[in-house]
Formats: C-alpha cells, sequence, structure tokens
C-alpha cells in the first residue's frame, strides 16, 4: 500500500513595500492554494516601518496558516517561484520588495541548512511577524517551549509600535 504523504501545518511570513502592496499579498494569498498550500487562516494587514536604513516605503505585514504537502525545501521553492511571479527582482539587502514569503514555522520542525532555516531566524525578535502571527494563534508555543506572546512581550516598545493595524482581511478576498 502507497501512504499519502502527510499534511504539514506551516506560517508564513508575507511582506510588501512596491506596487499595490494589499494586491500583492492578495496575490500570494490566492495562489498558495493551486501550488499546494491551502491557506486556513490569513492574519490582519500591519503596516511597518522598514528595517536596515535604506530609505524606502512601509510595508504591509501579514501571516497566513497553511496546509501542505510539501516538504520543507520544495515549500522553500514554491515560495520562491511566487515571489518571482509577483514580480520581485533581486535587490540590495534589506531592500524594497514587491512580495516576499518567509517559512516561520513548520509543524515543530527545527531544520538547519544553507538555503534553509526553521523556526525563520529572527521571527522572535519582529514585531511585524509576531502580531500577526499571535492575532492568528494566540496560543502558539514555539520550537523549545518559548510562546509567541512572551517573545512579543519581550520586544522593545519601540519596535512594537512601529507595527500597525492597517485592515483586516474579509474571509471572500
Ligand atoms: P529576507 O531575509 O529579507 O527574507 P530574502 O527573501 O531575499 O531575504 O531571503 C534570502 C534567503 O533566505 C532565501 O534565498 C532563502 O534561501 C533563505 N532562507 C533561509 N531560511 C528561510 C526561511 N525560513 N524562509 C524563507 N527564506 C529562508
Ligand atoms: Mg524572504
Amino acid at each position: 500500500m502507497v501512504s499519502e504523504p502527510a499534511l504539514h501545518r506551516v506560517y508564513l511570513g508575507l511582506g510588501s513595500n512596491l506596487g499595490n502592496r494589499a494586491a500583492n499579498l492578495r496575490l500570494a494569498r490566492h495562489s498558495l492554494p493551486e501550488k499546494g498550500v491551502k491557506v486556513l487562516a490569513a492574519s490582519p494587514l500591519y503596516q511597518t516601518a522598514p528595517w536596515g536604513g535604506v530609505k524606502q516605503p512601509d510595508f504591509l505585514n501579514q501571516v497566513l496558516l497553511g496546509e501542505t504537502k510539501l516538504k520543507p525545501l520544495a515549500l522553500l521553492d514554491t515560495v520562491k517561484e511566487l515571489e518571482r511571479e509577483a514580480g520581485r527582482t533581486p535587490s540590495v539587502f534589506w531592500g524594497p520588495r514587491v512580495l516576499d514569503i518567509d517559512i516561520l514555522l513548520y509543524d515543530e520542525l527545527t531544520f538547519g541548512s544553507e538555503r534553509l532555516t526553521i523556526p525563520h531566524r529572527e521571527m522572535k525578535k519582529r514585531a511585524f511577524v509576531l502580531a500577526p502571527l499571535l492575532d492568528i494563534a494566540p496560543g502558539l508555543v514555539l520550537p523549545g517551549g518559548d510562546t509567541a506572546a512572551a517573545c512579543y512581550a519581550r520586544l522593545p516598545e519601540q519596535e512594537k509600535a512601529g507595527v500597525v493595524l492597517y485592515a483586516e482581511v474579509l474571509s471572500d478576498n
């Protein structure tokens, strides 16, 4: 008997600060299912001042909960393909982008390779990841036992204040 591939729960962090930012995030939500990632939950959109000292427009950020049979590296290939389809071209480090999709969590997996680190390296330090993540998964426990809520609570006030609710996302868009 051939067994079915297992279904994995993944949290994806989305960002856009070029073009029609909300439409870029919507494109990602709508394209993921046909690429093998069913979207189970979508956070509101948050507006975030950019990181890293490059002068550029504010980001819109969102976190999605997805369900997929894709293995971690296949999921990375899939989200990178979606970024390219959305029109992202290689740019300066920390520079503006049409669409950024990061794999935040993959089940309870801890994984490290040259191309992929799970959980995402910076997620515990970024209010623009943790605020939307907590909206859709308030009780979330990260690999290692830390809770997302505790990580958020530890952030400097200035970091948290830089992430502002922008819009609710209706289930039909
Ligand atoms: P950023 O770090 O700002 O998201 P990029 O989207 O350009 O920048 O990502 C750079 C590289 O980070 C990707 O090509 C990918 O190989 C690597 N990477 C490592 N871990 C992850 C992850 N969890 N999710 C997405 N990309 C990752
Ligand atoms: Mg990325």
